[in-house]
């Protein structure tokens, strides 16, 4: 999707007065003005479109606007072996499927509001966290804690939660109420931003100052 293989990396636009490759002015992403043309489909100003391209971040961030439906999926969980706390084939999950057939939304509350009870993972009986929003962070406690020498609380690093969401399965996803052809809770978590064309503003207009400067 991205035109830019490799991301953006450069601050500075100009190179020896041409638009830098890999900066927010990458002359891949389209044409710059009525005189250049698009370094990926050739069009003008007028015929291209203009194409994304993306930053990778040095560390990755929460969606923000995600993150309380992160700490619900981190709930259902296990910290540990990523696998629903309560068995999928329990009568409690499969008369909430049923239930909440094509409502999936709803079923997430429900699982939700069912597996925060639950302490202790079915399959390798570990102890799991109470999860909290500190900021744009996400706090993992412990009241209860298996090895004497184990941190009671500890701040969950983003690198963590997204290996604890990727290791969830499609069967467990669909009873939080994802479809993993269409949305991955690992998806949540930020690790590449997408850089809009050029014809998109404010882009047009910085370089149009920088012209300015220079003429
Ligand atoms: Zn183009
Ligand atoms: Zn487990």
């Amino acid at each position: 999707m991205s035109v830019v293989e490799d991301g953006i990396i450069f601050p500075d636009i100009m190179d020896d007065n041409k638009p830098k490759h890999r900066s927010l002015l990458d002359p891949r992403q389209g044409a710059i003005d009525r005189n250049s043309r698009c370094q990926t489909c050739s069009g003008n100003i007028v015929d291209c479109p203009g194409h994304f391209a993306h930053i990778n971040l040095a560390k990755p961030v929460y969606h923000i606007g995600f993150i309380t439906n992160t700490i619900k999926i981190l709930t259902c969980v296990c910290f540990y072996c990523s696998k629903l706390l309560m068995s999928p084939q329990s009568p409690e999950i499969s008369t909430i499927v049923k239930k909440t057939k094509n409502q999936p939304k709803k079923r997430l509350v429900q699982i939700y509001n069912l597996c925060k009870k639950l302490k202790i993972c079915e399959i390798d009986q570990r102890t799991q966290p109470i999860f909290r929003q500190s900021g744009i962070l996400i706090l993992a406690e412990w009241k209860k804690v298996d090895k004497p020498k184990q941190e009671k609380k500890i701040m969950l690093t983003l690198e963590r939660a997204w290996e604890i969401l990727k290791e969830i399965t499609n069967t467990d996803l669909f009873i939080l109420g994802m479809d993993p052809k269409y949305a991955r809770p690992d998806w949540m978590i930020i690790t590449v931003l997408p850089v809009p064309p050029l014809s998109v503003p404010p882009s047009v207009g910085i370089y149009g100052s920088v012209k300015n400067h220079d003429g």
